[in-house]
């Protein structure tokens, strides 16, 4: 196995994940077996106890690891199936070290961060890949110089010394700011960062910078002779015009991919990158073009749904369209909905914690349910539509969610029996795939194409089953179930254009050259809808 590691320079928000996945899309293209992985310098053990303010999205893995977003951007670019030690954190390896020393592993010896800590850092790079893969790329989370992320790097230079230099690519994402006075790019702190690395005994191979302005090839001798890159390995990644998806073409343009390949001393056809060239060529030249609104708590900022804007993007795709998302703020509609939603083409809430917005939220769904607009639920998304339509079709008066009203007449959502005592203990969530049994008929049994799904969960609460007849029966349908706990995962409104709410995570399965099909229907809805 080949091993990449990557890292950042001069500022945070780089895009170095974003690099990181594209070149993961470029190595795939030929032929060759990728995984990605993050080492995040943080002390929490797992990014799931981050408020999305802090860390944005939390994506959700198979296994049901709560990781980093970056991991949603490798899983779109690749298709490699990622699992929880994909994912590391300062905080997981302090409590494995911590672990071992309370149980004696250590034998008495003085636990120290070289060599324990870095041990079990370098044992995880070693775990990272499996027997199928051929390239490792593992990227180190936050800037070079930050006091956290030493005993990452430190680890990363032990291990290229016990596997061999000719197997390890080390590649820094930098990033030269035009100066606007002088009229020019700057390449001082990318210098300062890389003789950085040196100072720890990394020597870059490649060096991507981030630039506004195309680099000129004085910039790039200059980079080379004070980096100790050569010029070909100094590599421009210019800000791509309309779309992240179009990376993968922009650093194969720059030949990164034989650089890789030749240094790694790998054997690979080159690609023609079709697959990409698609993607690119339909988010360029759309046919159509729709609106969709969606209605969240935290819309203000960029990465807190990430994965879902990503989703809708390729839904977009799919199907020769435009969608321009309008992010609405669920505080802000409740008493006017007609006025925020009135325009919109297709209505999404996704997923989310605590009672903040939800009656706006409710407010929206029974917009869309009365106005015949698609609207898409996704976890608490879904969840909101079962207490609007038990709030006003049921006519369950004041039917809420035990997580928003505790002592609500109606707990249409609540936790089930056998989680309460797991609630205590706060394991409680269910995480992961899951099974789930689609209903013949139901919208999402046309969009699946087939009757057995398999879909991603982050939630603590459930469709309350002792409602469930009577829901049925005031018209609601049952659009799929969990057939080992008798859960309900997918709700509907049979005679409505679109109408799903889902119980999982379908964003955390959709990619840009396949589009979630739930998503892929949804705007297939909203276009007909506007027609
Ligand atoms: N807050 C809800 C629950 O815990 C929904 C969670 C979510 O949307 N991810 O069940």
């Amino acid at each position: 196995m080949k091993y990449i590691f990557v890292t950042g320079g001069v500022v945070s928000s780089l895009g170095k994940g974003l690099t990181a996945a594209a070149l993961g899309a470029i190595l795939e293209q030929r032929g060759l077996k990728v995984r990605l992985q993050k080492f995040d310098p943080y002390l929490n053990v797992d990014p799931g106890t981050m408020s999305p303010f802090q860390h944005g999205e939390v994506y959700v893995l198979n296994d049901g690891a709560e990781t980093d977003l970056d991991l949603g951007h490798y899983e779109r670019f690749t298709s490699g199936e990622l699992n929880r030690l994909n994912n590391l954190t300062s905080g997981k390896v302090y409590e494995t070290v911590l672990a071992k020393e309370r149980r004696g592993d250590y034998l008495g010896a003085t636990v120290q961060v070289i060599p324990h800590v870095t041990n079990v850092i370098k044992e995880r790079i070693y775990a990272g890949g499996g027997e199928d893969v051929d390239v490792l790329i593992t990227e180190l989370g936050g800037t070079i110089g930050d006091i956290e992320g030493l005993p990452f790097l430190e680890a990363m230079r032990q291990f290229a010394l016990e596997v061999g230099r000719d197997d390890v690519l080390f590649l820094h994402c930098t990033l030269l700011p035009y100066l606007k006075a002088a009229g020019e790019l700057k390449t001082k702190p990318s210098q300062q960062s890389v003789a950085k690395l040196r100072e720890i005994g990394i020597q870059a191979d490649i060096l991507v910078c981030r630039t506004e302005e195309p680099m000129t090839d004085e910039m790039r001798q200059k980079l080379s002779l004070f980096c100790n890159v050569p010029v070909k390995a100094v590599i421009e990644e210019i800000d791509v015009e309309t779309s992240i998806y179009e990376l993968p073409l922009a650093l194969k343009a720059e030949n990164i991919d034989d650089l890789v390949i030749d240094h790694l001393n790998l054997d690979a056809p080159d690609s023609d990158m079709q697959i990409w060239h698609d993607v690119v060529r339909r988010l360029k030249a759309p046919s159509h073009k729709v609106e969709i609104g969606v209605v969240g708590k935290y819309i203000e900022l960029q990465d807190a749904y990430k994965s879902v804007y990503e989703s809708i993007i390729h839904a977009g795709i799919a199907n020769d369209a435009t969608v321009h998302i309008v992010r609405l703020d669920a505080e802000l509609i409740k008493d006017d909905p007609q006025n925020h939603l009135g325009t919109l083409d297709g209505i999404l809430i996704p997923g989310g914690f605590g009672d903040r917005g939800t009656e706006g939220k409710i407010a929206a769904a029974k917009f869309a349910r009365e106005n015949g607009i698609p609207y898409f639920g996704l976890c608490l998304g879904m969840q909101i539509a079962v207490i609007e339509y038990a709030r006003n079709v049921t006519k369950l008066e004041d039917a809420n969610s035990t997580e928003f009203d505790p002592n609500t007449a109606h707990p249409v959502i609540d936790i089930m029996e056998d989680q309460k005592d797991l609630t205590t203990k706060g394991g409680n969530m269910r995480l992961g795939a899951c099974p789930c049994e689609l209903a013949e008929d139901s919208f999402s049994y046309h969009a699946y194409g087939k009757k057995s799904i398999q879909e991603r969960h982050r939630h603590r609460y459930e469709f309350n089953n002792t409602y469930r007849d009577q829901l049925v029966k005031s018209g609601l349908r049952i659009g799929g179930v969990n057939p080992e706990r008798d859960l309900v995962e997918i709700i509907e409104i049979p005679d409505h254009p679109w109408y799903v709410g889902v119980q999982f995570h379908p964003e955390f399965k959709s990619k840009p050259n396949a589009a979630h099909p739930l998503f892929a229907n949804f705007i297939a809805a909203a276009l007909k809808y506007k027609k």
